[in-house]
């Protein structure tokens, strides 16, 4: 009898072919991952909220890693500043759309990908539906005003959300899922203040450090899709470039969240 986690099994049912086999062999061989997670995967849609420092690698890992649909949303423009770290945009590409450029980069690292651009500001009810085609939204904006707006949208839809952000020497990583009752929201984290935060533009910020960032982002939205490794919804992870260090903590629900309590 060929138990359920035989490979011959999982092989002989999978929509996967044999290109795909080969191009994610090194992942499907993950236990964690299998034939199922790669299914899971290649029929996923991910929307990724600015294709800056974070939003560059988490769209090529996304990418390359075979999720089946990405939506990328960004209104800049390439500028010759964003190069340093902004590693899907390229000298050839300054002042085109970032959403066109990255998506230039996608089809090389995996044509079989379905990429969508939208080259606007996403807000209000663009921003809701949106975020309610998707099945996992990574927020890889820069100002508290977006994030606020991604997460309500996030909460109201019950969209899992997977947030970064990076500064100077220092970056963050958080992870909500709205669907579980016990998560925390971004607003319970940071409750809003009215202040804006400072930007990369004004505070400068060391290129590989959104790498690393970028990259966990991306990890972690794999985790959420294929269900693989234990759950990291309600952490915040804090490293330090400077003393190469971590913290990682769990971020309480507030009961008087004005974005997420009672709305589970
Ligand atoms: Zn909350």
């Amino acid at each position: 009898m060929i138990s359920r986690g035989s490979p011959a099994l999982h092989w002989e049912k999978s929509q996967v072919n044999d290109e795909q086999l080969l191009r994610y062999s090194r992942q499907i061989l993950l236990p964690e991952v299998d034939i199922d997670g790669q299914e899971r995967l290649l029929s996923a849609h991910v929307l990724i909220v600015g294709l800056g420092g974070l939003g560059c690698p988490v769209a090529m890992y996304l990418a390359s890693a075979g999720v089946g649909s990405l939506t990328l949303a960004d209104f800049d423009v390439v500028e010759l500043s964003n190069l340093q770290r902004q590693i899907a945009h390229t000298s050839h590409r300054l002042g085109e759309s970032k959403v066109a450029s990255a998506a230039v980069t996608l089809a090389s690292l995996n044509p079989s990908v379905a990429v969508e651009c939208v080259n606007q500001k996403l807000e209000g009810q663009a921003l809701l539906d949106q975020v309610a085609r998707a099945d996992v939204v990574v927020d890889c904006s820069d100002r508290f005003s977006t994030r606020f707006a991604i997460n309500r949208a996030c909460v109201k839809t019950q969209t899992p959300l997977v947030s970064g952000a990076a500064i100077r020497m220092e970056g963050q990583l958080a992870i909500f899922d709205a669907r579980q009752a016990h998560s925390p929201c971004y607003e319970c984290l940071y409750p809003p203040s009215g202040d804006e935060q400072l930007s990369c533009s004004e505070a400068g910020v060391l290129a590989p450090l959104v790498g690393v960032i970028g990259s966990l982002q991306a990890l972690e939205t794999i985790k959420l899709i294929t269900r693989c490794g234990e759950s990291s919804v309600g952490k915040l992870l804090v490293y330090d470039a400077k003393s190469l260090s971590w913290h990682s903590l769990n971020i309480p629900k507030k009961s008087q969240c004005g974005t997420c309590s009672g709305a589970v």
